[in-house]
């Protein structure tokens, strides 16, 4: 369970500023979904969540402890991409394993988590392939498994399925849907560029405009009322 808040946040790379004072509080066990055009500082947002780079200024708190400084392994925080970054020379088992070992887990432990994941996300007939032996499905299924393992507190998605085809996208985020509803004390938050995934996954939407929070509300609230044509440009409302 992680209550974030992120109060005037601003990040700058050399002279060009990215993130230009971003105010927002995301709830304990919230689905929060993050859409943008493309450069308005989307992934640079969650890549300061997860403590990939450093805040220029202001504040984030977990919970209300200060994390601006604390170490990525120690945020509770598990983060997946786009591509899945598997490693090719282990079975899938392996790679779900992989960061318990590194965290000293016991065998039984991770076994129990990782079976577990893999009943969750419907790949444990999967087990001891290799990435190469699954579709790209699967193989982002693994990389979300991957996460759960962990049993994180904030899971921290950018733009996960954007690599997929559109059945399979769908399919997948049904499955993402149904992992927030199994783990539902985690907080997650939700890069994607498509509006559908938008508007069925998120419990609220923040539209990001240029390093900058433009509205923030659920699906219905952005859907009939929103605060510009930016917004409904985003959102696929009339107004
Ligand atoms: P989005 O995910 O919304 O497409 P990003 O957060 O990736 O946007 O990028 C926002 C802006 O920050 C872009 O203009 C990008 O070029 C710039 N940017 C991102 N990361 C870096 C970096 N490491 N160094 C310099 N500029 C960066
Ligand atoms: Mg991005």
């Amino acid at each position: 369970m992680a209550h974030i808040e992120l109060k005037n946040i601003k990040k700058s790379f050399g002279l060009v500023d990215v993130i230009k004072g971003v105010d927002l509080e995301i709830f304990s066990g919230e689905f929060m979904v993050f859409v943008g055009p493309s450069g308005c500082g989307k992934s640079t947002l969650l890549r300061l969540m997860a403590g990939l780079e450093d805040i220029t200024s202001g504040e984030m708190t977990f919970d209300g402890t200060l994390v601006n400084a604390l170490a990525p392994s120690k945020r509770g925080i598990a983060m997946v991409f786009q591509s899945y970054a598997l490693y090719p020379h282990m079975t899938v088992y392996e790679n779900m394993a992989f960061g318990l070992e590194l965290a000293k887990s016991s065998k039984e432990t991770i076994k129990e988590r990782v079976e577990k994941a893999a009943e969750l996300l419907q790949i444990t007939p999967y087990l001891s392939r290799l990435p190469k032996q699954l579709s790209g499905g699967q193989r982002q299924r693994v990389a979300i498994g991957r996460a759960i393992v962990r049993d994180p507190k904030v899971f921290l998605f950018d733009e996960p399925l954007s690599n997929l085809d559109a059945a399979l996208r769908v399919a997948t985020r049904l499955e993402i849907a149904k992992l927030h509803h199994a783990m539902n004390s985690a907080t997650m938050v939700y890069v994607t560029h498509d509006q559908v995934e938008a508007m069925t996954l998120a419990d609220r939407i923040c539209v990001l405009r240029d390093g900058l929070v433009e509205q923030v509300g659920t699906p219905l609230e952005l859907y009939e009322n929103p605060q510009s044509l930016f917004v409904a440009g985003f959102i696929g409302s009339p107004k």
